[in-house]
């Protein structure tokens, strides 16, 4: 039986304990053993405990997180899991493509988090505009997935690729990290400051639309580097001038 390593499923704001311990234990099943829990209502818990049955070492080996950055700072792919879309559109993942794009990312040696919200009230538009990719599971008008549900789906179709002979392919540069993006993203809200860019009517679409351009070109360590190295030329033009 494999073993993912590398991979974590974030669980945000969980409200009700024993969906963290049935989602443990679909994820034990499929061979999935790292879960981070950020601001879980209820943790550690009984029901919990009762609920993941053979995934109880999931449990006991969960990380705690204030917030969605701590849980994916060091993440080089980043998924976010929503019942619905939303009002800005984001780069999609399908979920036929989904087990294929994390295989080979973990075969990279990269890290994967995939993230699930709150019951009631999903994942708020913030912490979705952290991930690279959306996914959206297809089900019938007007249902909605339990969240270990939602879980079980996603875990076994990265699991059931893992079982078929890949074709890996395999990058050069390890993709950047979570924190690299966000990073880019500031030095890149600087220069555009100093060169007056923005609209100061619309100041929020320039930068959404620019973290949404990031993400989708999944850019490499390499690659960042030598956008932050032109930034920082740029800078300095601009501020010594
Ligand atoms: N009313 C909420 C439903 C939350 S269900 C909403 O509209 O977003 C709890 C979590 O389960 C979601 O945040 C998501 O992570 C996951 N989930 C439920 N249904 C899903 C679906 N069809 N596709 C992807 N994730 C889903």
């Amino acid at each position: 039986m494999k073993i993912f390593q590398n991979l974590n499923f974030v669980l945000v704001d969980t409200s009700h304990p024993g969906n963290i311990g049935a989602c443990a234990r679909a994820m034990n099943s499929m061979g999935i053993l790292n879960l981070s829990l950020v601001n879980p209502k209820e943790f550690p818990s009984k029901e919990s405990e009762a609920r993941a049955k053979s995934g109880k070492k999931v449990l006991d080996k969960a990380k705690i997180h204030e917030n969605l950055n701590e849980a994916i700072n060091t993440s080089n792919l980043v998924i976010g899991t929503s019942a619905r879309s939303r009002s800005m559109p984001w780069p999609m993942m399908e979920i036929n493509d989904l087990g294929k794009v994390i295989n080979e990312s973990l075969a990279r040696k990269e890290e994967v988090s995939i993230v699930f919200g709150n019951e009631a009230f999903g994942l708020d538009n913030e912490d979705l505009g952290k991930c690279d990719f959306h996914l959206q599971i297809p089900t019938t008008k007007d249902s909605s997935l339990n969240l270990s549900h939602a879980v079980q789906i996603v875990a076994h179709e990265i699991h059931k690729e893992s079982l078929s002979d890949l074709s890996i392919q395999v990058r050069e540069v390890e993709l950047a990290t979570s924190m690299q993006k966000e990073k880019l993203m500031e030095h890149i809200e600087i220069v555009l400051e100093l060169l007056d860019f923005y609209d100061h009517q619309n100041p929020k679409q320039v930068p959404a639309r620019l973290t949404r351009l990031i993400k989708r070109m999944q850019l490499d360590k390499l690659e960042i580097g030598i956008l932050r190295g032109i930034l920082t030329k740029l800078e300095d033009r601009l501020t010594n001038n």
